[in-house]
């Protein structure tokens, strides 16, 4: 049964990981009980501690390719390596995640009449034709490439989702996240942001795969939060999908002068072969999260890498 805005039993997989951990740091805050589960593949045990002595966290270590038994009110599943080097690590693993891993929290919200939020994500659209993405774009995905796994692992999770609920009556909300950034990223992801990051603190070059010409929108992590709540609480009848990002483009090669910029880096460019399927633009379409959730981000590119420097210069990850 919904225990209403707060007081609330909330389940968040992944929820060791960049944006699990935060996530359940705001659920905390708005008194809920959260329980935070997680496999730590790129997940961080650091990422929770602060949260550890809160009497309503509880963590369970469990890999969400098998069944779990619980009694929740919501579940956030964002369980699922994001990065391109993680989740092409062990592909199979990655798609067994996002398959098998769905069938099962699905399962569980289907048993105790949850409400179930899907992070899937702007891979879903492939290498786009269409310039800005909304939400009616079937994509452009090739089912074959290094990105399948975690592509088309993602397009079957949002299959399963309206399958559940079409089937089975399941309470589902899915978000579509586009490349979002900000503090507890894994340092050694290889993601664009956090590893452009750590070159330039450390003064090392900065790879750029292909020309850097091709294009992401970046969103900040707190503001990608209060999407996910939003959507979660809002009406029943808006189970989306629904885009979430920030519209504001860059160049790879822009965001690499802005890092340089910010950190009074002396690190250089250096230019190496792109990499296989790498989508050349990528912006989402958010008039459907702003009409329906009055949700826009808010926070700015420059912002949100200073807060993102400062973190991972904290860390010290300066060799
Ligand atoms: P992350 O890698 O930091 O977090 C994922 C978490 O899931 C980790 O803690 C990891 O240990 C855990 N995990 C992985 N496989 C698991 C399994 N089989 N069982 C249990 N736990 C498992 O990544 P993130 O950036 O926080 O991404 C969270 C979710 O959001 C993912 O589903 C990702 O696909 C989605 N997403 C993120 C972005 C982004 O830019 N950050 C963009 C699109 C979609
Ligand atoms: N990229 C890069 N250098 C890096 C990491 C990434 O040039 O060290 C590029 C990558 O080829 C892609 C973009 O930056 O075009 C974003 O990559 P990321 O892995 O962060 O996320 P994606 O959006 O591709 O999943």
């Amino acid at each position: 049964m919904e225990r209403g805005l707060s007081g609330a039993r909330i389940l968040v997989t992944g929820g060791a990981g960049f944006l699990g951990s935060h996530l359940c740091e705001r659920l905390l805050e708005q008194g809920h009980e959260v329980t935070c589960l997680d496999n730590y593949f790129t997940g961080q045990k650091k990422n929770i501690y602060h949260l550890l002595e809160n009497k309503r966290f509880e963590v369970i270590r469990h890999d969400i390719v098998n069944p779990i038994f619980l009694e929740v009110d919501q579940i956030y599943n964002l369980a699922c390596p994001a990065s391109p080097i993680h989740y092409q690590y062990n592909p199979v693993k990655t798609t067994k995640t996002n398959v098998m891993g769905a069938i099962n929290m699905l399962g569980l919200a289907k048993r105790v009449k949850a409400k179930i939020l899907q992070a899937s994500t702007s891979e879903v659209y492939g290498d786009p034709t269409i310039h800005p993405q909304d939400e009616s774009y079937w994509g452009n995905v090739n089912p074959i490439g290094l990105r399948a796994c975690y592509d088309e692992g993602k397009r079957c999770a949002e299959t399963l989702f309206f399958d559940y609920h079409r089937q089975n009556g399941v309470n589902i909300k899915v978000v579509r996240i586009f490349n979002t950034y900000g503090p507890r990223m894994h340092p050694e992801d290889g993601r664009v942001v956090s590893n452009f990051v750590l070159r330039c603190i450390r003064n090392e070059p900065i790879p750029i795969y292909g020309s850097g010409n091709q294009t992401r929108s970046f969103c900040f992590v707190d503001d990608m939060i209060e999407g996910f709540i939003r959507m979660m609480n809002g009406p029943d009848e808006f189970i989306g999908p629904v885009n979430l990002g920030n519209p504001v483009e860059n160049s790879i090669l822009e965001l690499a002068e802005l890092i340089v910029r910010l950190t009074k880096s002396g690190s250089r460019l250096d230019f190496l072969p792109s990499v296989m399927d790498d989508p050349k633009r990528r912006k989402p379409d958010i008039a459907m999260a702003k009409e329906q959730l009055d949700w826009e981000p808010r926070i700015g590119l420059e912002e949100g890498l200073k807060r993102t420097i400062d973190y991972f210069r904290g860390e010290s990850v300066v060799r």
